[in-house]
């Protein structure tokens, strides 16, 4: 597309999983912005159609696609539309590409699981404005990605809620330093995690094995993809925010306790030194984030309903109770191991959770599966992405030998 003479002032926008969930909410602040917001580039894996129809609408330069097949098939509906001039792309190097181009400024990294990691590091040595959502990048490389940060002089606005909640809760000087903050410096003595903790809170434990992946998708406050919607079920994706907090603040295993909150209308927490909590609130509604951080440091509408107090359930608070969530368990454990063992505890987590997705496996074996991964790679060293690349595709190995002794052999099989 020709840029126009207002687009210039406008932040240009390369959204990486634009299909996906936290895509389509970025997509309507975009919407309800567009004096700020131009759309450059969009990704996404196999949805053509939904892609096509956000090409009609947003007129992006370049899109991409998973696989050259459907690259053409989206080339030929856009040429029918007449919209010929917008170019189409496939595969991983595409992704790469468009995180790194000087068409954008800002790039929203929304892919879900690893396959996110690639792309969002290429955005961040380019030195974009980075909105990570996709927290599994960051879960998967650690101290690399944060030193690509730091080397490039990226700027990293965390979407995902709850990092977000505790960003807006800490002083500017730490805001501007993402992986790198000093909590110490800044008088701040715990980081307040908070969860839901997922429909099956209050479910018995012997009734877990039994839930079907429809019952672990239909979370009580959030409308997400698939995968995070089991993670938060089973706490994992609690478990991958512990991560994720460490490195985007710089922290200790002991500075971050995980509460459970069933109303989901804290987001998180900063508790200083002195005796204040500050939290952040609001409805569950992932736009907000993604308004804080594409306008930062001003505030836009968000088409968020402001909270009602006076409607609002009172708000409860738990310790998590590991026999329910062994998942976040061993996320915790691994933050404490080191890089390999979180590498491979994410891998084999979107193994199993994938397996359970196609009813391969039980719910509670999403654990088993993830706590044999971990253990396998739990002290390699990591100095490289090519090492974090390596213990990844290692890790999805041994968890699909692991998913086949649980799962028995399938019809293919026989
Ligand atoms: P969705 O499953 O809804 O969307 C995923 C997006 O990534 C889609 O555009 C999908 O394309 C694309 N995609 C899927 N697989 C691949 C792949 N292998 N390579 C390239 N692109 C791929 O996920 P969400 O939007 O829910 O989550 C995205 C990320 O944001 C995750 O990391 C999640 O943890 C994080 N997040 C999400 C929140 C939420 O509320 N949803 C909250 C906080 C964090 P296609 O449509 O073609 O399949
Ligand atoms: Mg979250």
């Amino acid at each position: 597309m020709p840029l126009l003479a207002g687009d210039l002032v406008k932040q240009q926008l390369c959204i990486l999983g634009a299909t996906g969930s936290i895509g389509q909410s970025t997509l309507d602040i975009v919407r309800r912005h567009s004096d700020k917001f131009n759309v450059s580039s969009l990704s996404a894996h196999s949805s053509v159609d939904a892609l096509f129809e956000q090409c009609v609408e947003f007129l992006p330069k370049t899109v991409v696609l998973g696989k050259e097949g459907l690259a053409k098939l989206l080339k030929d509906k856009l040429a029918k539309a007449g919209l010929a001039n917008i170019a189409v792309k496939s595969g991983a190097q595409a992704l790469i590409e468009i995180a790194s181009s000087d068409d954008c400024q800002t790039v929203m990294a929304s892919i879900v699981g690893a396959s996110g990691l690639m792309p969002t590091l290429a955005a961040v040595k380019a030195g974009k404005k980075v909105l990570l959502a996709n927290k599994e990048a960051l879960v998967t490389s650690g101290q690399i990605f944060i030193d690509a940060v730091k080397d490039s002089g990226a700027q990293l606005l965390p979407i995902d809620s709850e990092h977000n909640a505790i960003f807006q809760c800490l002083p500017e000087i730490e805001q501007r330093r993402p992986g790198d903050c000093n909590i110490n410096e800044s008088g701040i003595s715990k980081i307040l995690l908070t969860g839901s903790g997922g429909p099956f809170r209050d479910l018995p434990l012997d009734k877990l094995a039994a839930v079907t992946p429809e019952q672990a998708c239909n979370h009580p406050n959030w409308d997400m993809g698939k995968k995070i919607s089991v993670d938060s079920a089973t706490m994992m994706n609690k478990g991958l925010e512990f991560i994720e907090a460490k490195w985007l603040f710089n922290l200790q295993v002991s500075d971050i306790q995980v509460i459970l909150h069933p109303q989901s209308t804290i987001h998180s927490m900063v508790q200083y030194k002195d005796g204040s909590v500050l939290a952040q609130m609001g409805n569950p509604d992932m736009r907000t984030p993604i308004a804080h951080a594409l306008a930062y440091p001003e505030r836009i509408d968000a088409g968020v309903e402001p909270l009602d107090f006076f409607a609002t359930a009172s708000f409860e608070f738990k310790a998590p109770d590991f026999d329910r969530y062994p998942n976040l368990r061993l996320a915790i454990e691994a933050c404490e191991n080191g890089q390999s063992a979180c590498t491979a505890l994410n891998a084999a987590n979107e193994i199993a959770v994938d397996a359970f997705l196609n009813e391969k496996i039980k719910f509670t074996q999403i654990a088993e599966i993830n706590e044999t991964s971990m253990n396998k790679f739990v002290s390699l060293k990591v100095e490289t992405i090519d090492d974090v690349l390596r213990i990844d595709e290692q890790a999805r190995c041994f968890a699909n030998q692991v998913l086949a002794q649980l799962s028995g052999p399938t019809e293919k099989d026989i």
